[in-house]
């Protein structure tokens, strides 16, 4: 019995290694058996609030985005850098599995995605088309052209579990300007979490993008049996434009997500559900579990709603306005931009408070540098101007001289700027 057994046993590990060889050859699964894994926005969430409660305030509440608010404005093309972080080769994804991913967020944030015609006639009228278009970068931030990808081969494992994949000192790829850029770091996580991302505003710019596990990125390629479709960057992005999971910042029928037309709903659904599931008496209609912004596996979700685009655009333009004058798409703006007047005062300067005051032709990005007479660099700026007082305090500064360079489009200057303290 005991030989039986162990044949027996012998036969079934080798069936088991068989099966297992098979699921790893053409796909990945996360997380344990009987668990689903995540995103790990809310945990993020939950430690920012703790540092920021203001933060908790500004987020349940609709948002007030009415004085500065264009619902109709044309369509904006974000710029996009992709960091490849790569402990290994499979982790160092081809450019067409990139590109796969870009044509998602193509598809998910204009209402193009082909299973559209799955959306539940009772959620029909809610779905919107974001009006959001995305470009692999172009140009970098020195206005040098790249094809937005930056790969980098990197010594630690489960890096996106770490707080080094922002910087480069720490073994990471150092954030492009996030004013002008939408950062995704695509990486190995921790095996459980699918991605994560900050709200618009709610961390320091060195991190603000969103982290992506590289088995989920794109539609081409290995990739998690769930999670293959891209849909966990289109939702990783939707927290990057201020939204909540439709169960709001915490599980239970006391929290929602700040967005009218989504369901208050309980908790996250997983999976596939085929029909409707009830929460938090949202009979008939039912938990949304086909938004973007649920858990559902990526071939069972499929919109945006009208009043998450409202809440998305309200954040490009309260928080995130810079990406329209970026250049990451389109190349630097070199045609001659008439510069009216910039001027430092005061020249000589013993008050404390650099003023410089700019009147451009035309808004366009301009870069500010204040050097000493040695070299080195005492600030540096870069900000969307056309006429405005931009003030710098310099009271830590020793008296002597200085250089403000001011870079707009094809325009230099030098100016030398005396300081008397
Ligand atoms: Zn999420």
């Amino acid at each position: 019995m005991r030989f039986i057994f162990s044949v027996h046993s012998l036969y079934f590990r080798q069936v088991k290694k068989a099966v297992l060889v098979f699921f790893l050859i053409f796909n990945y699964a996360l997380a344990q058996e009987g668990e689903f894994p995540v995103c790990g926005f809310d945990q993020r969430l939950r430690e920012q609030i703790k540092e920021n409660p203001g933060l908790l305030e500004r987020i349940s509440a609709e948002p007030e985005y009415s004085a500065r608010f264009k619902m109709e404005s044309a369509v904006i093309t974000v710029p996009v850098v992709v960091h490849i972080l790569y402990f290994n080769s499979e982790q160092n994804l081809p450019k067409q599995q990139i590109e796969s991913q870009i044509a998602v967020l193509n598809e998910d944030f204009r209402k193009l995605n082909y299973d559209t015609v799955k959306i539940p006639d009772r959620f029909k009228e809610f779905a919107a088309d974001p009006q959001i278009e995305f470009c692999l970068a172009q140009f970098d931030p020195e206005g040098n052209p790249t094809d937005g990808i930056v790969r980098v081969a990197v010594g630690i494992e489960e890096i996106g579990a770490t707080d080094k994949y922002y910087r480069a000192s720490t073994g990471g790829s150092d954030i492009w300007d996030p004013r002008y850029y939408l950062n995704i770091w695509v990486c190995e996580i921790d095996g459980k979490t699918l991605g994560f991302a900050y709200l618009p505003g709610s961390t320091t710019a060195n991190k603000d993008g969103i982290v992506v596990d590289y088995r989920t990125f794109g539609t081409v390629g290995r990739l998690a049996v769930d999670h293959n479709l891209g849909r966990t960057t289109t939702h990783e992005v939707g927290h990057y434009f201020n939204l909540l999971h439709p169960w709001g910042n915490e599980e239970g029928c006391e929290f929602d997500d700040g967005v009218s037309d989504t369901p208050l709903q309980e908790k996250p659904n997983a999976h596939c559900p085929d029909g409707p599931r009830f929460s938090c008496d949202n009979a008939p209609l039912g938990d949304m579990h086909m938004n973007y912004m649920d858990y559902t596996m990526d071939r069972c979700s499929n919109l945006f709603t009208q009043g998450q685009k409202s809440r998305m655009l309200a954040a490009l333009n309260n928080y995130r306005e810079t990406l329209y004058s970026s250049t990451g798409c389109t190349g630097p703006d070199t045609s001659t931009n008439i510069v009216e007047r910039v001027a430092l005062f005061p020249n000589p300067n013993s008050q404390g408070l650099l003023k410089i005051d700019v009147l451009l032709e035309k808004e366009q990005t301009a870069d500010i540098k204040l050097y000493s007479i040695d070299g080195r660099e005492i600030l540096s700026d870069q900000r969307v101007v056309k006429k405005r007082v931009l003030e710098y305090p310099i009271d830590h500064l020793q008296s002597g001289i200085y250089i403000l360079n001011f870079v707009s489009g094809s325009y230099k200057s030098s100016m030398k700027y005396i300081v008397i303290q």
